[in-house]
């Protein structure tokens, strides 16, 4: 084990496991990680960045699968830090496409000078806490040492997939593909015989761009998902015009909306009880015609009483049943659970793919997959066989990727411990025992219920000003009470308990992923959370122990 230098000093070796000495590490270069990296630097801080990827982006590096686009709109889903780069920066459509949204986030980087302090290809594999020296060190995949008095975990919700331990998984001989680590290269399934396991948001805007290029596909669905035209097109240019006039105003009524975004079209705030059947259709057809993730805010009472939300369903049902001409079809298409319980999916032309002859779609919501095979799939007791197969099974959300570090705090407690009834936060920033290590947009914030580059901005901002605000007291170190994260962790899940939201099995609750212990990881409210974390910070940082 190589010596742990003080703060401040830097050992340049060509010994490659000699520590290096840091204010800050933050782990990941996704939207969070480079925030970070640029507020550490506004601080003075030295800081190294470790990004397991070649390159920035996180999410938008990993996931190139056809169709990846963004479901917040572009106007909405970028930084509002600095308003020369959100006056300078164009969108080209409504809903950016993944590559657009890469391009953004190499354009920050090379902008703000950040590829500097980044490690790329550099995964971090271990993080431990000296109490004596109130220090972290923080090791990578490849035998490199760093310390930091802050660790700043930017290591995103969505960035460990998740592939299901399907029999014989391995033993086909095709090609096969995950979206959320999709080839650099773009992957041509012309004239292939393609199958798709899954039926999330991955899918959904990927499905329907296979279809196009595939000899034949074959969708294996085991619940099928809301999902709401994107009616996507080339950015207003009137409507761009009249955003960048007034942008610092309209991010901050975005920011009063309970998810931080859609201020331009917000929840109506009527019961659908009190609405006739005419209103009922009006509204819902509006949100319909409108498109995109506004659609459960038709009425404000869908998300908390199921007879409500049984409206939405049917209006969402009869729709599927207008566009896809088989009625078994639009019925095994039509999702039975509460909509809006499951991310709600944007799309452009999934249920219209289903009318293709040459798609079809399996029902496996009562065998599951039932093997790999080396020819294709066996499910709903028939052989398929493939070129390639898709795998569109989503991710370990919210904790995968942290859990699969070996994250050791004070007294050596492992994250594993501390979390192994769940994730333990509070803020969803800090976690008892951690201290001065900081999660960002992490379980128990609002995170991935909300835009999350406002999230993400929010953490960084109140990180930043917590670590200025030690220095300026000359303290060490921070760390949540227990008594205040056990207050947090009662709170994030009282606030969902009063919701529909833990009604079916979601990954918000971890119920995709096999063993998982189900506790609903995000909260609901992004003004309250703020409102909360900005009360703390006036209050002297309560519910923090803060070290001399
Ligand atoms: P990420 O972008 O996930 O970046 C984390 C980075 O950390 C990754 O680059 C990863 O490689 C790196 N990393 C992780 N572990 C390690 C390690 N041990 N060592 C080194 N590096 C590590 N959100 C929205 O608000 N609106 C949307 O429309 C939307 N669409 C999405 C579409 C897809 C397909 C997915 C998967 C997610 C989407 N999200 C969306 C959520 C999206 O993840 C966030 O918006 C945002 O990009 C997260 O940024 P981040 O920096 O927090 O995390
Ligand atoms: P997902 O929503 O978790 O969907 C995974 C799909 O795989 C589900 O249909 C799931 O079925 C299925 N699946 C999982 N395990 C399976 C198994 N063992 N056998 C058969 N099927 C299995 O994942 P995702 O589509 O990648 O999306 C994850 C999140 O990323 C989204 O909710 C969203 O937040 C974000 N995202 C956003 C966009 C966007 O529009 N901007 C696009 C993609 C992703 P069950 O439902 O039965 O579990």
């Amino acid at each position: 084990m190589s010596a742990q230098p003080g703060p401040g000093a830097t050992l340049s070796s060509s010994d490659p496991t000699a520590a290096e000495a840091f204010d800050m590490v933050i782990v990941g270069a996704g939207f969070a990680g480079l925030y970070m990296l640029h507020k550490a630097r506004q601080l003075g801080l030295r800081a190294r960045v470790f990004e397991a990827g070649d390159g920035v982006g996180g999410t938008w590096y990993w996931n190139r699968y056809p169709g990846a686009r963004c479901d917040i709109e572009s106007m909405e889903y970028s930084y509002q830090f600095s308003d020369e780069l959100q006056q300078q920066w164009h969108w080209t459509e409504r809903f950016a496409p993944q590559p657009e949204i890469l391009k953004y986030a190499n354009h920050v980087a090379d902008r703000f000078d950040l590829r500097r302090d980044i490690r790329f290809g550099t995964r971090v594999v271990a993080a431990s806490y000296d109490e004596s020296a109130a220090r972290w060190t923080v090791r990578t995949e490849r035998g490199e040492v760093a310390t930091g008095q802050f660790v700043i975990m930017a290591t995103g919700c969505l960035s460990s997939t998740n592939m299901p331990p399907f029999q014989g998984l391995g033993s086909f001989k095709g090609a096969t593909y995950h979206t959320g680590e999709w080839p650099h290269e773009p992957v041509d399934f012309t004239g292939q015989r393609v199958g798709v396991i899954g039926t999330g948001s991955s899918a959904i805007q990927s499905i329907p761009i296979i279809a196009q290029q595939a000899k034949s596909l074959v969708v294996f669905q085991r619940t099928a998902n809301y999902s709401v035209p994107a009616h996507n097109a080339a950015l207003d240019p009137a409507y761009e015009t009249r955003i960048k006039a007034e942008y610092a105003a309209f991010r901050a009524r975005n920011s009063l909306m309970p998810a931080g975004f859609g201020s331009n079209y917000p929840r109506n705030e009527v019961s659908v009880f009190s609405a006739t059947p005419e209103e009922r259709r009006q509204a819902f057809d509006a949100r319909w015609q409108r498109g995109g993730l506004g659609f459960n805010g038709a009425f404000n009472d869908l998300m908390i009483d199921k007879a409500a939300n049984e409206f939405a369903v049917q209006y969402v049902h009869e729709r599927i049943r207008e566009v896809v001409k088989d009625p078994a079809v639009a019925a095994l298409l039509s999702p039975k659970q509460v909509l809006g319980c499951k991310r709600i999916c944007v799309d452009t032309g999934y249920y219209e793919t289903f009318n293709q002859p040459h798609v079809k779609l399996v029902d496996i919501s009562q065998g599951g997959i039932e093997a790999i095979t080396p020819a294709g799939v066996d499910a709903a007791g028939q052989s398929f066989e493939f070129d390639s197969i898709v795998f569109a099974t989503g991710f370990d959300a919210m904790t995968g990727t942290l859990m699969k570090m070996d994250i050791r705090g004070r007294n050596g407690l492992t994250l594993r411990e501390a979390w192994s009834a769940g994730p333990r936060t509070y803020l969803g920033l800090n976690v008892a025992g951690f201290p001065n290590l900081f999660t960002i947009s992490g379980p128990g914030s609002p995170s991935v219920l909300t835009n999350m580059i406002v999230s993400i901005e929010q953490h960084v901002n109140w990180i930043a000003d917590c670590v200025a605000w030690l220095r300026a007291q000359g303290r060490r170190s921070i760390e949540a009470r227990p008594q205040a994260q056990d207050e947090w962790v009662g709170h994030v899940n009282g606030v969902a308990n009063g919701t529909l939201y833990p009604t079916c099995n979601s990954w918000y609750l971890g119920a995709n992923v096999p063993g998982k212990t189900r506790v609903f990881m995000p909260l609901l409210g992004f003004p309250p959370y703020v409102e909360r974390c900005n009360e703390v910070v006036a209050k002297g940082y309560e519910g923090f122990a803060v070290g001399a």
